[in-house]
């Protein structure tokens, strides 16, 4: 059956290039051999955690799991003590693959460890046909932990496949295609769109490690042709086109740019469409549901919105009472997006009461996203139900597009925007920036006429926290609830 992975669309050639890390890299032929012996290793084991080092051993790794029945665990190197304990405890691994080289912290000292060789030579064992349902745990991702502890999203192989080919048809990709990948390992953007989304079609990912703008440039002006990468990637994009012609040549001829794990700014959206021509297309997805929602690679690519939903996906918006559907395209009427299709997870990894609370009776998956969708059934996201919506004078306000507003001033770098208590209004509006120029910042009230002018004189923040830096996590998402403690 053609929902189980890995099943590839494409028959690629068995030297064709898979994959490549730096100056290491493996064909199809090669990579089959070497992740079969993994295979072998793995096969009567549950759960395999993966020491997720942006390395050739990762990627190997969880292919070998892949190819029989177990399910892969990817664990965040950077982790802190705390958390990958917590993800331990609670996923249980039997086995960690790891790369010959890696230290291993303590917490992993009690795990049996199988290090990946990824050179090709006698030995490579070929896969034996084995079977597994389409339902069968193919990982266990944990949630970014953005609004509280990471949850393991035990992610089923029809789910990978699904979501796969879904957005194989919006993005037309195919086996000709060569990803530039600078993203961690460990989450599905980087892991299931990066490694195994190529992989699926029969194309190459070249991983950059380490992302860098000049790795982007090197890449696409040597024949790769899309990129993946999350906000603060294509932030930092914008911010070097000026100084690196190279880039601007790469960009400009790359089939397809994509961004997503959060919103994109629209002032960088903007920035890059200027310097080079082209629109970088939004996805919305997350670790639970995978990937809900695109622009298409031949529609329009409208800066703040991430698109229609993708084929196979049904998603409807929800009033507050969590049960009546919105109807109108009006750009304006604000719900939770609810989703339900063959991309969703099964269950949080011993969380049933979690898992209960996030569907509905008849079983659409609870997002906590906010969104509209304008007039074509764009779906625009307004920002997470628990922290980016701020109830302010009778009002409620989205905290993304005064976000985008405060980054068009040129005084701020950075901005995230919070609701807190207040006395008159309810909530007020802060704005938390980064200043371009720390010696002369912004004032609140050239933001607040900034946002005024360009909103509604209602969403004008009314107190203004400069700091160094905003805290973000390693996929770059700005962590609000930390932002209290710097208070
Ligand atoms: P946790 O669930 O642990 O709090 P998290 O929600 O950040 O963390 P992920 O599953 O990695 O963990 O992220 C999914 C979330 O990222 C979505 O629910 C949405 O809020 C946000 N997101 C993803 N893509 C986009 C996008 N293109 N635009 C806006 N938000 C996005
Ligand atoms: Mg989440």
């Amino acid at each position: 059956m053609s929902t189980l992975f890995p099943a590839l669309t494409g028959d690629p050639s068995p030297d064709r290039p898979a994959l490549r890390f730096g100056e290491r890299s493996l064909g199809y032929a090669d990579l089959a051999a070497v992740s079969a012996t993994v295979a072998d290793r793995v096969r009567a084991v549950q759960r395999v955690a993966v020491w997720a080092t942006p390395t050739l051993e990762t990627a190997v790794g969880v292919v070998g799991v892949l190819l029989v029945g177990a399910a892969a665990v990817p664990l965040n190197p950077r982790s802190g003590e705390k958390e990958l304990g917590h993800i331990l405890r609670d996923s249980r691994p039997e086995i960690v693959l790891a790369g010959p080289g890696d230290e291993l912290p303590g917490a992993l000292a009690g795990i049996e460890r199988y290090d990946v060789d990824v050179r090709p030579g006698p030995g490579g064992g070929r896969v034996s046909d084995d079977r597994y349902d389409a339902l069968d745990p193919a990982l266990v991702v944990y949630t970014s932990g953005t609004t509280g502890p990471p949850k393991g999203a035990v992610i089923p192989r029809r789910a990978l496949a699904a979501t796969l080919d879904a957005l194989a048809d919006a993005w037309q990709w195919t086996g000709d295609d060569v990803l530039v990948h600078g993203l961690p390992l460990f989450h599905v953007h980087g892991l299931v769109l990066g490694i195994l989304g190529p992989l699926r079609r029969g194309g190459a990912v070249r991983h950059l490690g380490r992302f860098t703008t000049g790795g982007v440039a090197r890449e696409l002006n040597d024949g790769a042709t899309m990129l993946f990468g999350v906000p603060t990637m294509y932030h930092r994009v914008a911010e070097a086109l000026q100084d690196e012609p190279a880039l601007v040549k790469g960009l400009t001829a790359a089939r397809l740019l994509v961004s997503g794990s959060a919103a994109l700014p629209v002032h960088d959206h903007e920035r890059i469409a200027a310097a080079t021509g082209r629109r970088v297309i939004e996805r919305y997805g997350m670790t639970e549901t995978l990937m809900n929602t695109s622009v298409r690679a031949d529609g329009e690519a409208r800066a703040g919105t991430v698109g229609v939903p993708l084929p196979g996906v049904e998603l409807r918006l929800v009033a507050e009472d969590g049960a009546t559907p919105i109807t109108s395209y009006d750009g304006e009427t604000v719900g939770e997006v609810q989703v339900r299709g063959d991309n969703l997870f099964t269950e949080y990894l011993n969380r049933p009461d979690a898992t209960a609370a996030a569907f509905t009776d008849d079983g659409w998956f609870r997002t906590g996203d906010m969104a509209v969708r304008e007039g074509d059934g764009y779906v625009r996201i307004v920002g997470r139900k628990a922290t980016d919506l701020i109830k302010s004078g009778g009002y409620k306000i989205g905290a993304g597009e005064i976000e985008n507003a405060l980054l068009e001033h040129p005084g701020v770098r950075e901005a995230a925007v919070t609701g807190e208590p207040d006395a008159d209004l309810g909530e007020r509006i802060v704005a938390w920036v980064v200043a371009s120029d720390p010696q002369a910042p912004p004032t609140l009230d050239e933001l607040a006429e900034q946002v005024a002018r360009r909103l509604a004189p209602h969403k004008r923040p009314r107190v203004l926290r400069l700091l160094d830096a905003l805290p973000r996590n390693d996929m770059g998402k700005i962590l609000k609830r930390a932002l209290g403690d710097h208070v």
